[in-house]
This record gives C-alpha cells, sequence and structure tokens, in this order.
C-alpha cells in the first residue's frame, strides 16, 4: 500500500517508502506532522513556536 504525505510548508509530496528523502517529522500538540526536508521542520518550528516551552521574559 502506497502512502503519499505532504509537506506541510511547501505542498510537495512525500513517498513513504523512498529513502533518498527521509520524512522529517515534527509533533506538535500530539499531532504528527510531516515535511520534505529537514529545512521545512524547521522552519514549522520557528513558525508555530514552542508555545509552551519558552520561559524567557
Ligand atoms: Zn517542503
Amino acid at each position: 500500500m502506497k502512502r503519499f504525505m505532504k509537506c506541510e510548508l511547501c505542498n510537495a509530496e512525500i513517498a513513504d517508502e523512498k529513502c533518498m528523502f527521509a520524512v522529517h517529522m515534527r509533533t506538535r500538540g500530539g499531532e504528527d506532522h510531516y515535511f520534505c526536508c529537514e529545512r521545512h521542520a524547521d522552519e514549522f518550528d520557528t513558525t508555530h513556536g514552542n508555545e509552551s516551552e519558552k520561559t524567557e521574559g
């Protein structure tokens, strides 16, 4: 069974079965989010923030 995911940042299709592109995953609020590359995963982190982890005042 083929599973295609889409990068949540650029909507690029990510083929689960391919090994040449590692799927980058981030978990936010108990949900898994998938990205085509680490850069986009990091950007998602930046955009959506670590809401409850920052304690700087
Ligand atoms: Zn992407």
